[in-house]
């Protein structure tokens, strides 16, 4: 038996609606924010993830999936999307079009990670960025259009975490005073940290080692470090923020695991995953299209949603088997009724009722498949029903039966 791959999965019916559930409340959320979807390819140049997300990180330096094509040329699936939404708005000119770039995009990604609980290879994520702006009011709104996703999807109590990493001129000062720090500590952490301390100290705020955490927080702050302009963005931010009501905590720790990160960062977690429980993550990037070749600075702010987790996180409240439930199970006795059982079928559908026509012919089996399809109704179809053009509509839940003329069960069913 040929099996999938591990670290992948199949999402079967019914647990497939609740993705599609999710997905279609985020392009609602996200049409109201005046957002509109962008689709990349799935795999691109190799380069653009160095270059985008960075050498040193995780991603890029042990998680990708790499190849070389037949022309020689390195090919990698996409292990995330903004550094390919930046290459498309660079390669397309996008800043040339009025106003911001508010774009989204929904789709799977690709890291070669330990399989564990809730973490696939093949992941999904849902995402947005906006591009052509610094101002702190678009990181305000973009954090609160997420978590009205997130709120909407049915995730109760999202705690939103926000940062500042800095900018360019502030934050070396601060990677300086980091890696002087470090070099006294850094024989009691771990191999990864002992590495890092010396080839990218701020990794070591990502370090998830229980053992080095109270070292960790131990280190210097960033907010310590910030410039002026840069703590002033953060301030505006916060201030916007609390302008609507929206609570956060501040963690100083919260660098996120990509290098391209400027000013604001953030998270949000959820209670009922344990300890894996962010949902989602998200930064600015000012420096990022420059760095990928773009003559025009275009400064942006974005975030990801785990799709997977976030279906995890509200399976358990919305249920995949409701959210796909069958309204009515048709059963026509004979030929004649399926004849003109189907006829009413179409009809049915067309008024966005959910129809499935049997093809038993015998009443008994015809009430025993429509109960374990779990359907709401059955309606009953016989050459009397036919002839006197009156339907007899079982309720499944009350065991109740209702005889309806052709017009009043499409009111019925539709209404
Ligand atoms: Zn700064
Ligand atoms: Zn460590």
């Amino acid at each position: 038996m040929i099996k999938a791959i591990r670290g992948t999965r199949d999402i079967l019916p019914p647990a497939s609606a609740v993705w599609n559930h999710v997905e279609s409340i985020a392009r609602e959320v996200f049409r109201a924010y005046h957002f509109h979807e962008i689709r990349t390819p799935i795999f691109e140049a190799t380069e653009l993830f160095a270059r985008g997300v960075g050498e040193d990180t995780d991603i890029v330096s042990k998680e990708m999936y790499t190849w070389e094509d037949r022309d020689g040329s390195s090919i990698t699936l996409r292990p995330e999307n903004t550094a390919s939404v930046i290459r498309a708005y660079i390669e397309h000119r996008l800043d040339q079009q009025p106003g911001l770039k508010k774009l989204y995009y929904i789709g799977p990604m690709f890291r070669r990670e330990r399989p564990q609980k809730g973490r696939y290879r093949q992941f999904s994520q849902i995402g947005a960025e906006v591009i052509g702006s610094e101002s702190p009011a678009v990181d305000a709104e973009v954090i609160e259009m997420v978590l009205e996703a997130l709120i909407r999807c049915g995730v109760e109590n999202p705690h939103l975490i926000i940062n500042s990493v800095g900018c360019p001129k502030c934050r070396p000062v601060f990677v300086e005073a980091l890696r002087s720090r470090l070099q006294s500590v850094k024989g009691a952490m771990c191999q990864d940290c002992q590495r890092r301390a010396d080839t990218n100290p701020l990794r070591v705020l990502d370090c998830k080692i229980p053992e080095d955490q109270p070292i960790i927080d131990s280190l210097p702050s960033i907010l310590e470090h910030l410039c002026e302009s840069c703590a002033a963005h953060f301030e505006a931010v916060r201030r916007l923020l609390k302008v609507r009501g929206i609570e956060y905590e501040i963690r100083s720790r919260l660098v996120r695991g990509l290098d391209y990160y400027t000013r604001t960062t953030f998270e949000v977690t959820h209670g009922a995953l344990g300890a894996q429980n962010s949902i989602l993550g998200g930064g600015r990037y000012d420096g990022l299209a420059e760095s990928l070749g773009s003559r025009v600075a275009a400064p942006g702010i974005g975030f990801s949603i785990g799709e997977d987790r976030l279906v995890m996180a509200i399976e358990e409240k919305i249920s995949g088997a409701e959210l796909g439930r069958l309204d009515v199970y048709l059963a026509p006795m004979g030929q004649a009724a399926l004849e003109h059982g189907v006829v009413l079928a179409r009809e049915l559908r067309r008024a966005g009722v959910v129809v499935e026509v049997g093809t038993e012919g015998k009443l008994k089996r015809a009430m025993e498949t429509a109960n374990k399809l779990g359907a709401k109704h059955v309606l009953l179809l016989g050459d009397n029903e036919i002839a006197a053009g009156v339907y007899a509509l079982k309720d499944m839940a009350s065991g109740e039966q209702e005889n309806l003329t052709r017009a009043a069960l499409l009111k019925r069913l539709a209404g």
